[in-house]
């Protein structure tokens, strides 16, 4: 891992995609810095009585291409530098699927799993009244990311109502389908990736019993193991924030998820139908087909990514490889799906929510599955394409088809150029 800060480590990214762009310097500078970000202290009652400040940021990284949307995360190590980092993915992850959105994010440094429910939702109404004056349906609109979930959306839903007055679905997506949520949104992310995977299936030489690996258990993570072992995949390993789990001859995904509902580890699953407990970190090197981060950043890093023997990684959670560990896994040959456009299909239901919000007329879950199912594979095929025909990795085609358009839209609102040429 570099010394760098993680937006730094992002930014390599970009510097890689734009030399194979001839695109004006003024949108390289446009994109390396955010918009704005605002920082607030919350202070919140608690449950016995006492008050306690957290923390929290909210970025519009870039509106170029429309308002900015992003999640919003609750975790004890969120940073500004990372609230930053994830609203630069979310600016690129948007101009990969074409939607009309610039790219946002928040984050309120707690670990809920310390509060109570009712502490959860008074920091989820406080975080709103902070920020209710940059969000709107058309200015920054918000949704789940890690530890937050469709009830948290619901109640931040119900105080922006209370503040301007009249009920404002459009301006945040992953609610409760009860008010106005999206059907199919719970799984959009990891459906995303699967869709991906299967369109990709015979370019990327991948055989029909694939054994899986899946890090981080929560939802992107639950509902990538799950569609692949409904296909007839084996997922051999799973790990949590606890440790992980493994079985040559596969793991019991209900199980799993039963465990989790429970509010336990999967290591909790030891023991039981020949599960095998897992060390640390020892579930990157496993042998396996595919391996899906599916948790936070820099996980797969210079130390560990030596020992990969996947050969196919479908990147569901943000920036889980660094720019060091890209460099050794293209080296032995392995192809990484990025996360820009594998995890891109929370977005892009959450883009539906927001559409269905505006219209007043709600979609079928088939109709969702079919759109995203369209846009996962014209997108992936493109950049795909671009990777065959620059030589280049799937991550920089990846970047190069956001860039172009993000380019494409800062140009139209006017460069240097239009004054020099
Ligand atoms: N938090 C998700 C992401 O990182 C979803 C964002 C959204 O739906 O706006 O892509």
């Amino acid at each position: 891992m570099s010394e760098d800060s993680l937006l730094d480590d992002a930014l390599v990214r970009l510097d890689e995609a734009a030399a194979h762009l001839s695109i004006d310097p003024d949108v390289i500078e446009k994109l390396k810095f955010a918009r704005e970000t605002t920082k607030v202290r919350l202070m919140i009652r608690m449950d016995d009585g006492s008050r306690k400040s957290f923390l929290a940021w909210r970025c519009r990284y870039d509106d170029t291409r429309g308002p900015t949307k992003g999640g919003i995360r609750f975790h004890p190590d969120a940073t500004a530098d990372e609230v930053e980092t994830l609203a630069f993915w979310m600016t690129f992850k948007c101009a990969v699927m074409n939607l009309p959105y610039g790219g946002g994010k928040g984050a309120v440094q707690v670990d809920p799993r310390q509060l109570s429910k009712a502490e959860i939702e008074r920091l989820s109404r406080a975080y709103i009244q902070a920020f209710a004056r940059i969000l709107g349906p058309d200015r920054d609109i918000p949704a789940p990311d890690v530890y937050t979930n469709s009830m948290i959306m619901g109640w931040m839903a119900d105080e922006y109502a209370q503040i301007v007055g009249q009920a404002e679905p459009a301006v945040i997506t992953g609610k409760p389908i009860s008010l106005g949520g999206s059907l199919g949104r719970g799984d959009a992310t990891a459906r995303g990736g699967y869709y991906l995977v299967r369109h990709l299936s015979a370019d990327l030489g991948l055989g029909e019993n694939l054994r899986v690996a899946v890090q981080g258990f929560g939802n992107a993570g639950q509902h990538i193991a799950r569609l692949l072992a409904a296909d007839g995949h084996k997922i051999v390993a799973v790990s949590d924030s606890e440790g992980g789990v493994y079985s040559e001859a596969g793991l019991h995904v209900d199980m799993l998820v039963n465990a989790k509902a429970n509010g336990h580890s999967v290591v909790s699953t030891v023991g039981q139908g020949g599960h095998e407990a897992l060390k640390g970190e020892a579930l990157v090197g496993v042998e396996c087909d595919l391996l899906v981060p599916s948790a936070l950043e820099n996980m797969i890093h210079e130390k560990n990514a030596g020992t990969i023997k996947a050969r196919l990684i479908l990147e569901l959670a943000n920036g889980p490889v660094t720019p060091e560990a890209d460099a050794i896994l293209a080296r032995k040959n392995v192809i990484v799906l990025p996360d820009i456009l594998a995890n891109a299909g929370g977005v892009t239901v959450s883009y539906f929510e927001w559409v269905q919000n505006k219209q007043g007329f709600y979609w079928t879950e088939r109709d969702i599955h079919d759109r995203l199912r369209e846009i996962m594979e014209r997108e992936g095929r493109a950049i795909w394409n671009i990777a065959k025909d620059k030589g280049v990795s799937v991550r920089t085609a990846a970047y190069v088809h956001a860039l172009d358009r993000l380019a494409e839209a800062i140009e139209a609102h006017g460069t240097q150029s239009f004054f020099t040429s």
